[in-house]
């Protein structure tokens, strides 16, 4: 997968900095870098970047900032953000400001060299299909991207947990069949503590708010009275 990428690292951890624009630079990209938000935003938007590896705590202007600038001005890039384990977590999964992806450190520069080779397949716009390679799925008026966390209807964006990505991939495999909620749960949740039926009915009502046109005349996500689901991709 050697597809050329103009890339930038803003990162100020200068070992990770340096790692990551030398085995991207090996990979052939072409990489520029930042050690602050600031500079970073400025270079994002002078260059036009494919894809932005996006450190949040960064000195002086954080990433969230940085992130948030660089979708007001509509830039196309996209945006990996590179994050330490802790409290920022929660804002992250629910990619409020549009994050392409993510990745938690420390991280191998293999595991994200293999993310960058998915994403530069995006950035390069091999679309199609029901489901794309990079595994962007169609549910009615809504695209979800199943690899970046994120739906997008009528231009808007939205974000989705891991949980409720996986209850979609159920639903995706299972699509036209009714499914009860125990078994659900156990393909879904399997030995996660104490979770019960009541968490699957909590989670389709997530799924409904964020995926269907009418969330309270879903089309997608249909209760099957007594039962539990059945699920429809159109
Ligand atoms: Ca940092």
């Amino acid at each position: 997968m050697s597809t050329s990428l103009n890339i930038l690292v803003i990162e100020d951890e200068e070992p990770l900095r340096i790692a990551l624009v030398d085995a991207l630079e090996a990979k052939g990209h072409r990489v520029s870098e930042a050690a602050d938000g600031e500079q970073g935003l400025a270079l994002a938007l002078a260059e036009g970047p494919d894809i932005v590896l996006l450190d949040l705590m960064l000195p002086g202007r954080d990433g969230f900032s940085v992130l948030r600038e660089l979708r007001r001005d509509r830039l196309a890039a996209l945006v990996v953000i590179l994050s330490a384990r802790g409290e920022e977590w929660d804002r992250i999964q629910g990619f409020e400001y549009g994050a392409d992806d993510y990745m938690v450190k420390p991280f191998s520069v293999r595991e994200l060299m293999l993310r960058l080779d998915a994403l530069g397949r995006r950035a390069n716009g091999d679309v199609p299909g029901a489901r794309d390679p990079v595994g962007r799925v169609r549910i009615g008026e809504t695209l979800v991207d199943m690899a970046g966390y994120t739906a997008e209807r009528n231009g808007e964006r939205i974000g989705l947990s891991r949980r409720e990505l996986e209850l979609l991939e159920y639903f995706l495999r299972n699509e036209g069949q009714v499914v009860d909620r125990n078994a659900i749960l156990n393909a879904v949740w399997g030995h996660d503590a104490d979770p019960t039926p009541r968490t699957v009915d909590m989670h389709v009502l997530k799924l409904r708010k964020k995926l269907e046109l009418e969330p309270d005349q879903p089309r997608h996500f249909i209760t099957v009275r007594g039962v539990g689901y059945r699920f429809e991709r159109r």
